[in-house]
């Protein structure tokens, strides 16, 4: 899984060990995941340097210095590895993004997980997502309002990217259980009170987890022994059958619209 934080705490990695570094080739074993041409390639990304990198929601964008974007998205078992020659990870990587000595590999990927974008097509890609998670003008009034024409279940609405963006599967149940409020419990119930347990919750669910390095499950290189440490801290997801850690509850699995939740019914409620 990749949610904000971890995506977060790759953003960090790549900004410590690439920023200001020279690409210098790409190897790509399938073809879908990066569909730009050998001449795209050799005249927007080789020889370019990372100035900076940034997450937006649920995407990695990688500013390089000729104004081009790559624009990296991390799906269902996907992880990004810092090594090099000697130094792989254990999968087969589809993605080899070289920088001299060192290789930034790109594991799991699927089709256009990766693309080189112009600043108006990365806009234009990310433009209608919903605020960031974490964005600091996204006042408790406006997360509200972001949900305004929301009538279903929370749970749902909370991985809308177009809603609000950066929470998926794992952290929208954390978020509901640190807010008291079940997964299936629908929008137009809520009072404002509700709300502020939400909103506090979503950003003390997130904060947490980054400190904590995240949920994902390989380590970004031979010297990370942080990432993952968030795994064990989970109060909810994936602990169908397990005791609730505040009360005497068993976590249960439910289906929320087609999707999978893990949810108290003693420690969560409707409203
Ligand atoms: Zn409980």
């Amino acid at each position: 899984m990749q949610e904000l934080p971890e995506l977060d705490i790759y953003r960090t990695f790549i900004a410590e060990h690439f920023a200001g570094a020279q690409i210098t080739g790409i190897e790509i074993t399938n073809a879908k995941i990066f569909q730009a041409s050998d001449e795209q390639i050799q005249r927007d990304v080789v020889g370019k340097v990372v100035w900076f990198v940034e997450r937006r929601g649920l995407y990695l964008v990688v500013h390089l210095d000729n104004g081009k974007r790559l624009l990296l998205h991390l799906g269902q078992g996907a992880y990004l590895y810092k090594g090099s020659e000697a130094d792989k990870p254990s999968r087969a990587a589809q993605l080899k993004l070289i920088f001299g000595e060192a290789v930034l590999y790109g594991v799991g990927l699927r089709a256009d997980d990766l693309q080189l974008l112009t600043v108006k097509e990365n806009e234009e890609k990310l433009g209608k997502l919903g605020p960031d998670a974490l964005d600091k003008r996204l006042t408790l009034e406006r997360f509200i309002g972001r949900f305004a024409k929301k009538r279903g279940a929370i749970k749902t609405a909370l991985m809308d990217q177009n809603v609000i963006s950066g929470i998926g599967a794992a952290y929208s149940d954390e978020i509901c259980f640190a807010a008291g409020i079940r997964p299936d419990a629908k929008i137009p119930m809520f009072e404002h009170e509700t709300w502020e347990r939400l909103y506090g919750a979503m950003h003390n669910v997130v904060r947490e987890a980054i400190s904590n390095g995240g949920a994902g499950e390989h380590a970004f290189s031979a010297e990370d022994s942080h990432t993952g440490k968030h795994r064990d801290q989970f109060q909810v997801y994936d602990r169908e059958g397990q005791m609730c850690r505040s009360c005497e509850g068993v976590i249960e699995k439910i289906d929320v619209s087609g999707r999978k939740a893990f949810v108290c019914s003693n420690c969560q409620k409707d409203q």
